[in-house]
């Protein structure tokens, strides 16, 4: 199986670089304002839309023009690229599944250091190399690019974009899934607590950081400053460039941190089991899940490293209660926000909430694999003699019930 994964990097362009990179930013948005005003009249008029098709052959009876000379001189596969996204996007507003809005308009920003353009080139033909630390960029030329880690396989897309005042382009790759292991030695339940801690069933615990919480406050800080300045006035522009700078950064540290933790969970288990987040953010974290969601990254990031490597990841049931039982008896206890640990009402087991609730989840995640025929419990003769035992599974089928087929 293969994975299209995509990969940031740092770029360096030169003055005139960055100039053409700004310009291509803003004809991408060009674009994609104009092919929107477009799908907007025509529904206006017949109540359809222009697919791609249409939208690439208007682009091109379009270029002959004077006044569309600014299309000419953009990349011509790029502009394509936009067409999809606008595509996508007006498909996804009228799919149920979605729940996606109608697409907008995009607005600039006068003030250049605040925009985030991006525009996505495609590697047609080895157009898009990287030699002697450059990337060529279709009409852009070798920009310096930061390698950070070597390319995995050939590029198939580069999304180049100005973010938080630095420019980086994000590299699409295929990357082959290693084989699935066919006999897996670890289940693991994980249970994100509304403090946003990441708890495991095998003791494993990683803190929401420190620092993530210092720069929010210090963000928290800025907006308010921001507040108190006069709307565009040189000291509201610079508390604004702050805020801007300060939020590449935590979600630089927020993304280093997941990667991190994502990266031990998975290699020191087998089986992941985690709970759907959709249902926990609503039940517990009261909207604060979508402004700092680290947690929503970690089981993300744990989907797809465990796929590469072969494990398996599983979510369970939307509904599935799991704090508040007994991880020794399974007796439930309703218990508040404020328990951290209690006493099992039935067998007396004094015990953490949260690993309790990990405890469950693995428990429920190990019934579910089980009853859909993805794993079998078996156990290896060497195992029978040793006084720990191990839960070891073999693998029967791939696990497709993780892509939520029951979300209706
Ligand atoms: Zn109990």
């Amino acid at each position: 199986m293969k994975k299209t994964l995509r990969y940031n990097y740092r770029l360096n362009p030169t003055p005139e670089q960055e100039a053409k990179l700004i310009e291509f930013g803003a004809t991408a948005r060009g674009i994609w304002n104009l092919l929107l005003s477009e799908n907007m009249r025509r529904y206006e008029y017949d109540k359809t839309f222009l697919f791609y098709k249409e939208m690439a052959s208007l682009l091109k009876e379009l270029k002959p023009f004077e006044e569309f000379a600014w299309i000419k001189s953009f990349d011509s596969a790029a502009a394509q690229q936009v067409a999809r996204d606008l595509e996508t996007a007006v498909k996804n507003a009228f799919s149920k599944v979605r729940l996606q809005r109608f697409p907008k308009h995009k607005v600039s920003y006068k003030k250049k250091k605040l925009h985030n353009d991006s525009f996505r080139a495609v590697n047609n033909s080895n157009c898009i190399r990287i030699e002697n630390g450059a990337i060529s960029i279709p009409k852009v030329g070798k920009v310096p690019i930061v390698l950070h880690r070597e390319l995995v396989s050939k590029i198939k897309t580069i999304t180049v974009q100005y973010r938080h005042g630095k420019w980086e382009c994000s590299i699409t790759q295929e990357v082959e899934c290693k084989t699935a292991k066919q006999v897996l030695e670890t289940i693991t339940g994980f249970d994100i607590n509304s403090k946003q801690t990441v708890v495991g069933s095998n003791g494993f615990v990683a803190d929401n950081p420190k620092f993530l919480k210092q720069a929010i406050e210090k963000l928290n800080q800025l907006q308010r400053q921001l507040a108190r300045r006069t709307k565009g006035s040189n000291r509201w522009l610079k508390t604004k460039q702050r805020i801007n700078k300060l939020h590449g950064k935590i979600s630089r540290q927020r993304l280093d941190f997941a990667h991190k933790t994502s990266r031990q969970i998975t290699n020191e288990n087998d089986i992941l089991v985690f709970e759907d987040l959709n249902v926990k953010a609503m039940q517990k974290f009261n909207g604060s899940m979508v402004a700092d969601n680290v947690m929503g990254l970690i089981t993300q990031l744990s989907k797809y490293k465990a796929e590469l490597e072969g494990k398996l990841y599983h979510e369970i049931g939307r509904f599935e209660k799991s704090t508040g039982i007994c991880s020794e008896c399974g007796q439930r206890h309703v218990l508040t926000l404020n328990d951290r640990r209690f006493t099992c009402t039935a067998c007396g087991a004094y015990q953490s909430r949260d690993l309790a609730a990990a405890k469950s989840i693995a428990s429920t995640g190990e019934l579910d694999i089980i009853a859909a025929g993805i794993v079998a419990r078996v156990t290896p003769a060497s195992q029978q003699k040793q006084s720990v035992k191990t839960k070891v599974f073999e693998l029967s089928k791939l696990d497709f019930g993780s892509e939520k087929k029951e979300a209706a």
